[in-house]
């Protein structure tokens, strides 16, 4: 994984290739690379052991323009302001794409979760809460799981939030158990909108997902469920996957669910009894298949490895997998690139759906969810695409992020500059 590309770079170099084809004055342009804020503070936990722990933690509210901050929290060891910004800044395009009312922000602690007890994470979490406490709200900024967090941590946050406001508003934070005010389809909603992006992908290029053979890089919340949906409901067959430990192999495919049971099991994809062979990282993200989903981290295909890469399609799952440079290789390559702020746009879209349930006192069943959130995918692919044409655009992040800035420069345009 390369450790060049500053992910805040990234995205501002993102937003200036669409800007070349949507007319947005040069200074708002600026307003739009830059968050509005960012919330950094040092969470002080008490260890089992009685001593004092202090970790750094950030909130980076990007842009408000098309309704509340939304976006997840992360808790890794690489968390980084630059990261947290870059990530923020994603959601706001992400739900732009999408056509949901929300702005973007992200949150992040700089942690290695796996090294904490469950209620040391619980004291880290609650304590968290109590510092995002005044700058979040149902109608404010609207937090949600990202890598190493879930439904425990949303359930903390929200009861620490409701606790302290002595209130009830489960609409604060998206991604909760469902007895907590969650929604149903949640948790499988990422990897729906990644097999859907595939789905529609193929069709508009005229290829055959059926029999087609995938790659899946990072095998977690995002990465499980798409490879799960892309073999069964799809067709498609898996022929490898990999994570933080290596990725394994098998030429007629693996079966999915097996995969994530042995995971679930033994904390790796690695040693899976029935994979033919067992792979580096980078030799699964060069393998010559039909479709590539990177599913893991941000930069994991820098410009080099990009010339590396046989798959004709990619549909990230992950947020910013490829670098700028990769882009560019691969659009000069002719490899077709399906971004993350459609194709994993599954999460914040049911996340929307989950608010409006909150806020409702009115929960949907499953059908519903799944329903609705096909018809946001298609009717955004289906907008993607129709940019992509009409503006005969590079590729289609472009594509993406010209629509995307569209709206959100209409809904600022239409409120005014407050002096
Ligand atoms: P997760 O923690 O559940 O899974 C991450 C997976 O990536 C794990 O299997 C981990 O072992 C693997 N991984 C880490 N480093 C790796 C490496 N160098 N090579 C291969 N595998 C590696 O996280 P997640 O929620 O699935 O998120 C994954 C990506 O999807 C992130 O970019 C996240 O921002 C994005 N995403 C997630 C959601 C969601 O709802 N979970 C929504 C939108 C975007």
């Amino acid at each position: 994984m390369s450790e060049e590309a500053n992910p805040f770079e990234s995205l501002q170099e993102q937003i200036d290739d669409a800007a070349a084809y949507v007319d947005v004055p040069g200074d708002v342009l600026e307003r739009f690379k830059h968050p509005e804020r960012v919330l950094e503070t040092n969470l002080t936990v008490e260890m089992d052991d009685g001593s004092l722990s202090v970790f750094k933690a950030f909130r980076s509210q990007f842009n408000g323009d098309r309704g509340p901050y939304k976006g997840g929290i992360r808790y890794h060891p690489g968390v980084t302001r630059d990261e947290v910004k870059a990530l923020s800044g994603w959601m706001v395009y992400k739900c732009a794409v999408v056509d949901i009312p929300y702005g973007g922000g992200k949150g992040g602690i700089v942690v290695e979760p796996r090294e904490l007890s469950m209620t040391e994470l619980e004291r880290l979490t609650r304590s968290f809460a109590k510092e995002l406490r005044p700058v979040i709200g149902e109608d404010r900024d609207i937090p949600a799981p990202d890598v190493n967090t879930g439904q425990r941590e949303m359930n903390w946050i929200k009861d620490t939030y409701e606790t302290l406001e002595n209130t009830t508003a489960p609409g604060v934070i998206t991604g909760k158990a469902i007895e907590s005010g969650g929604s149903r389809g949640r948790v499988e909603a990422t990897g729906r909108s990644v097999m859907l992006t595939a789905r529609e992908a193929f069709d508009y290029l005229g290829k055959e997902i059926e029999g087609a053979t995938v790659a899946v890089q990072g095998y977690g919340n995002a990465g499980s469920i798409a490879a799960r949906l892309i073999e069964s409901e799809l067709g498609a067959d898996v022929v490898a996957v990999s994570d933080s430990s290596g990725a394994i192999h098998h030429p007629d495919g693996l079966d999915t669910a097996a995969v994530r049971a042995h995971k679930d099991e033994t904390g790796t994809v690695t040693g899976y009894p029935e994979a033919e062979s067992e792979l580096t990282n980078e030799e699964l993200l060069t393998m010559d298949v039909d479709l590539l989903v990177p599913a893991a981290l941000e930069n994991a295909i820098d410009g080099d490895l990009a010339e590396d890469v046989a798959a004709d399609v990619v549909v990230e799952a992950a947020n910013g997998p490829l670098t700028p440079d990769a882009d560019d290789v691969l659009t000069e390559r002719g490899v077709h690139v399906f971004p993350d702020i459609l194709a994993n746009a599954g999460g914040v879209t049911v996340s929307y759906f989950e608010w409006v349930q909150n806020r409702q006192r009115f929960y949907w069943p499953e059908s519903r969810v799944n329903d609705e959130l096909e018809r946001h995918i298609v009717e955004a692919f289906d907008g993607l695409t129709s940019a992509y044409e009409d503006n005969d655009l590079p590729n289609f992040r472009t594509a993406a992020y010209v629509v995307a800035l569209q709206r959100v420069y209409r809904a600022y345009s239409e409120g005014g500059t407050w002096p």
